[in-house]
C-alpha cells in the first residue's frame, strides 16, 4: 500500500519486484486500455493471462462507467488518490473491494494520459464486516429479547424487542443494571443460583417473573451465559429472554381449571365448593367482594348461593338486579360505574347497594341453560378489570357450572337421602311403638285366655272358647311380629350380634316351644324329631343365637303348617366349602310339597304358593322372606328339596367360626329343671299396666311367692331401696316417669344383690342388648309364656 512513484517503472529489477508484489500493480490509459500488468493485478480482477487483460474493456471492472469517470475526475484534479476505497467487478463478474493508490500521468500540456495504480484486494475484510452488520442486524430484529451487559453487569445493548416489551427505551437502560426488570416475586434462592452458574462458566436455564416500566409483570424464560474473550476473561453477559406470559397464563388457567373439576370433588357443601372456586379465581383477580347466584327456572327467583361479604347474603335485593340482566341475556358483562348507570337509564336494570367503581359479571350455563351467574366488583378501583379478566372468566365459567350445578344435585340428593332415612327411622319407631301397643293388649288375651282355658270353674264350652281366643292371639301376635321383623330388615335396622353358645341350648328352647306350639295348633300327632347324635347336640357354635333361633322356628314351624300327617325332622351336618366350614341344617317334612316354579318365588316377600292355602295354613307370605335375609345376614345360603305331595326339606349354612369356637366360654349351663314354689322369696312386679300386673300376679301367686307391685321405674327404684326383701323385679322397660333402663341401672347401683327380668315388648333385637348393659340379668318377651317365666325364675331364685 505504500507504494511510491519513484519513477524506476523501466528497469528488469523493478519489473521483477513488481511482479512478485502481493498488490496488484497495473498501467492503463485513461479511457480504459491496459497497458501493463503483473500477476496479482490479474489474480485481483479474474484475468487467466495478461493478453486476455489487455485486450479488456477495464471500465468494465467497475459497477457502472459512471464510478470509473468519477475516478478520472478526482485524478484530474488531485493528481493521485491515496488509500481510495470502492468496489469493482472481476471479469467474471465477482464483486472485489479494493483499496488503491492511484497516480496520475499528465502530458506535457496537463493532459491526463495513463493512470498507474497499486490494488490491495480487501474483500474478505469488507465481507467480515458485512456479517457483523447482518449478524447486528439479527439481533436487532430477534423476537428474543436480548440484553448484553459489561462484566459489571451494566447494559451496554438491548434490541428492539426489549423495549418493545418493557416499555424501556435503549437511552434509558444503557449503563443500569437489569435489577431494574426485578419483580420482587422471585427468590434471593433462584438469583444465587443464577449468578453461581453463570460465574462457573456455565449457562444460566429459568424462568423470571419480571416487572414492565409500567409496572405490569410478564414470565420470562431467561437464558444467560457469559461471554469471555481471548484472554479468557469475561467481557461480557449475554441475557437471551423469551416473554411465555401468556403460556404461563394458559398453564395456570389449566390448572385452576383442574383445581375447580377436583375441588367438585373434594368439597363437601355447595358453599365449600364456591368457596375453594373464589380462591382458584383468586389467583389472579382481586376476589375480595365476590358472589353467586342461582337461578330457579321453575318459580323464576333468585337465591344468593354464596356471598364473600357474609352479612350481604341476608341483604341481597330481588327484582331487576344487574345479575338477573347478567342471567336473562345470558352474556357476560363487564363495566364502570359510568356503564352501570348507563344501563339503568336505559331501564334494563336497577342498581341495589353501594356504588361500585368496576363490575364485572359472567352466567354459569349448563347445556344452554342458565343456572345462575357469579359476580365480582371493587368499591375503589375502576381499572380493577380489563377485557381480558372477563374472557378469562367467561373461559373458565363453564367448568365452574359444571362444578356448581353438580354439587347442587349431590346435595339435592343427600337431603332426600337424608329424609328417606329419617322417614325410615319414623318408619321403623312408629313400628315399634305400634308392635308395643298391640302387644300390650294382646298379652291380657292371651294370658286371660289361658287362664280361662284352664278355669276348672268355667264349663267346657268357654274352656274351648278360651283356647280358641289364645290361639288367635298367638297368631295374631305372629303376624305383628313378621311384620316388624321385615320392616326391621328392610330399614337396615337387624345387627348381627354374635356370641357363642352349645347348640344343645338353642335345640332345648326350640323343642319346648315347638312342644306347646304343636299342641295348640292340633298337630300333636305329627311326629317331631331332633336328630342329633350327643356328641353333635352338645356342640359349639359362635353365630347370632337369636337370628339362628328364629330361622329354625319359622322352617319348622311352616313344616307343621303344612303338613297333615307324618313326621318332620330336624337336623345338621358340618361341612366345608371351599376351604371354610359351614354348619348345615335342615327341616324335613312329609307336607304337601311345593311345586318346582313354586319354589322359585316363595323366598320372595309376602309371596305364597297360592292364596287357597293360606286360608287353609294360614299365613302372612313374611316368614320365609325373613328366613332368607336372616340366613344371609349371619353369611349363609338359604334352599329347599320339594315334591309335591310327597314333602319339602329346607336347608340352609351358615358359616362356623373355628377360632372363636375353640375359645369356648367356660360356666354356662343348662337349667331345665322347673321350680315351681318359691317359698320366702319376694318379686316386685314393676309394670304401668294393670292387667299385666294382674295376669303376672296370678301366674306367679301360685309359687307362693310375695308379689309386690311398682307402677312406675321410680316407684321399683325406691322400693327396692326401702324394701330389703325383694329378690327380683319383672322389669317393664316402657313406663311413665323413668324407664325399666334407667330404673335398672339405678336398681343395680343401689341394691347389686337384686335380680333383674327385663319384660321386652318391642320385637327388637336390640332391646335385649339394651336391657344387659343396663344390668338386667335375664329378659323375657312379652306375652310372657308361664313356662318359660317359670325357667328364668328357677335359674335366679334358686341360684
Ligand atoms: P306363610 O307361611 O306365612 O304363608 P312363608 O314365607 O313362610 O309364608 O312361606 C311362603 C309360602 O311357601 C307358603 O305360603 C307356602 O305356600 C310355601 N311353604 C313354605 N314352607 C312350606 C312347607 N314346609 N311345605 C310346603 N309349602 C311351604
Amino acid at each position: 500500500m505504500k507504494k511510491k512513484d519513484d519513477g524506476l517503472n523501466t528497469s528488469e529489477e523493478l519489473r521483477l519486484f513488481l511482479e512478485q508484489d502481493l498488490t496488484g500493480d497495473f498501467i492503463s490509459t485513461v479511457e480504459g486500455k491496459l497497458i501493463t500488468c503483473n500477476k496479482a493485478y490479474l489474480k485481483i480482477l479474474g484475468f487467466k493471462s495478461i493478453e486476455k487483460a489487455i485486450n479488456f474493456d477495464l471500465i468494465k471492472l467497475y459497477p457502472s462507467p459512471e464510478e470509473h469517470s468519477k475516478i478520472i475526475e478526482l485524478l484530474k484534479k488531485n493528481k493521485y488518490l491515496n488509500s481510495y476505497e470502492y468496489q469493482m467487478i472481476t471479469c467474471d463478474g465477482n464483486p472485489v473491494y479494493i483499496i488503491a493508490n492511484l497516480h496520475g500521468e499528465f502530458d506535457n500540456s496537463g493532459k491526463l494520459i495513463r493512470i498507474r495504480g497499486y490494488l490491495y484486494d480487501n474483500t474478505d475484510r469488507e465481507k467480515a464486516l458485512d456479517d457483523n452488520k447482518k449478524l447486528a442486524r439479527a439481533v436487532e430484529q430477534s423476537p428474543a429479547i436480548t440484553i448484553i451487559t459489561d462484566p459489571l453487569g451494566n447494559i451496554e445493548y438491548v434490541n428492539s424487542k426489549f423495549t418493545e416489551l418493557t416499555g424501556y427505551s435503549k437511552e434509558e437502560v444503557t449503563g443500569k443494571n437489569p435489577r431494574i426488570l426485578k419483580s420482587g416475586k422471585t427468590s434471593g434462592e433462584e438469583y444465587k443460583n443464577l449468578w453461581e452458574t453463570i460465574l462457573s462458566g456455565k449457562q444460566w436455564e429459568g424462568e423470571l417473573l419480571n416487572r414492565k416500566k409500567d409496572g405490569t409483570l410478564y414470565w420470562a424464560s431467561a437464558r444467560i451465559t457469559q461471554i469471555e474473550n481471548s484472554k479468557n476473561e469475561i467481557s461480557h453477559f449475554l441475557a437471551l429472554q423469551r416473554d411465555i406470559t401468556d403460556q404461563k397464563n394458559a398453564e395456570q388457567i389449566q390448572r385452576v381449571i383442574l383445581n375447580i373439576s377436583s375441588a367438585a370433588n373434594t368439597s363437601y357443601s355447595l358453599e365449600e365448593l364456591i368457596e375453594n372456586i373464589r380462591k382458584e379465581i383468586g389467583k389472579f383477580i382481586d376476589v375480595s367482594n365476590f358472589y353467586v347466584a342461582l337461578y330457579q327456572k321453575d318459580n323464576d327467583t333468585i337465591s344468593l348461593a354464596y356471598h364473600s361479604d357474609k352479612q350481604n347474603i341476608k341483604k341481597f335485593p330481588q327484582g331487576n338486579t344487574l345479575i338477573r340482566h347478567i342471567i336473562k341475556t345470558q352474556k357476560p358483562f363487564w363495566g364502570t360505574w359510568k356503564d352501570i348507570i348507563e344501563l339503568e337509564k336505559q331501564g334494563a336494570i336497577k342498581f341495589y347497594g353501594e356504588k361500585v367503581e368496576a363490575w364485572i359479571g359472567v352466567p354459569l350455563k349448563v347445556k344452554e341453560e342458565t343456572i345462575g351467574a357469579f359476580a365480582i366488583h371493587s368499591h375503589n378501583d375502576k381499572n380493577a378489570f380489563n377485557k381480558e379478566d372477563l374472557d378469562l372468566l367467561d373461559f373458565i365459567s363453564n367448568k365452574i357450572s359444571q362444578a356448581i350445578e353438580r354439587k347442587k344435585n349431590e346435595e339435592l340428593l343427600r337431603e332426600a337421602l337424608e329424609k328417606a332415612q329419617e322417614s325410615d327411622r319414623l318408619k321403623s319407631a312408629f313400628l315399634a311403638a305400634m308392635s308395643h301397643e298391640l302387644r300390650t293388649p294382646l298379652n291380657a288375651i292371651i294370658g286371660f285366655s289361658d287362664i280361662l282355658s284352664k278355669d276348672s270353674s268355667a264349663s267346657v264350652k268357654y274352656q274351648e272358647y278360651g283356647k280358641i281366643i289364645q290361639a288367635s292371639g298367638y297368631h295374631l301376635l305372629d303376624i305383628i311380629e313378621s311384620i316388624f321383623d321385615i320392616t326391621r330388615i328392610e330399614t337396615g335396622n337387624t345387627k348381627v350380634n354374635k356370641s357363642l353358645f352349645n347348640i344343645d341350648e338353642l335345640i332345648n328352647k326350640l323343642s319346648n316351644e315347638i312342644q306347646s306350639w304343636r299342641e295348640k295348633q292340633r298337630k300333636a300327632h305329627i311326629k317331631f324329631t331332633i336328630k342329633l347324635s350327643d356328641k353333635d347336640f352338645h356342640f359349639p357354635i359362635y353365630t347370632d343365637y337369636e337370628k339362628l333361633y328364629k330361622i329354625l322356628i319359622n322352617l319348622i314351624k311352616n313344616a307343621f303348617k303344612f303338613t297333615k300327617d307324618g313326621n318332620i325332622e330336624v337336623g345338621y351336618i358340618q361341612q366345608q366349602l371351599d376351604k371354610s366350614m359351614f354348619i348345615e341344617f335342615y327341616v324335613k317334612d312329609t307336607g304337601i310339597g311345593i311345586s318346582k316354579e313354586k319354589q322359585e318365588i316363595i323366598f320372595d316377600v309376602f309371596r305364597q304358593v297360592d292364596d287357597s292355602h293360606t286360608r287353609e295354613y294360614e299365613g302372612t307370605g313374611a316368614g320365609l322372606s325373613i328366613a332368607k335375609n336372616l340366613v344371609v345376614m349371619l353369611g349363609g345360603n338359604i334352599w329347599v328339596e320339594s315334591e309335591t305331595g310327597i314333602g319339602s326339606t329346607f336347608y340352609f349354612n351358615i358359616p362356623l367360626e373355628q377360632q372363636k369356637i375353640k375359645t369356648k366360654r367356660n360356666g354356662e349351663k343348662n337349667n331345665t329343671t322347673r321350680t315351681i314354689y318359691f317359698p320366702g322369696k319376694t318379686i316386685l312386679i314393676a309394670e304401668d299396666e294393670d292387667s299385666n300386673y294382674q295376669l303376672l300376679k296370678l301366674l306367679i301367686s301360685s309359687s307362693q311367692a310375695t308379689v309386690l307391685w311398682a307402677k312406675n321405674g321410680k316407684e321399683a327404684v325406691n322400693m327396692c331401696v326401702k324394701s330389703p326383701d325383694i329378690d327380683l323385679v319383672l322389669m317393664d322397660i316402657k313406663m311413665p316417669q323413668m324407664n325399666g333402663f334407667e330404673a335398672t341401672r339405678r336398681i343395680k347401683e343401689k341394691c347389686p344383690g337384686i335380680r333383674i327380668i327385663a319384660q321386652t315388648a318391642y320385637t327388637s333385637y336390640d332391646d335385649h342388648e339394651k336391657a344387659k348393659k343396663a344390668g338386667c340379668d335375664g329378659y323375657i318377651e312379652k306375652p310372657i309364656q308361664k313356662g318359660k317365666l317359670f325357667e328364668l325364675l328357677t335359674e335366679f331364685l334358686n341360684n
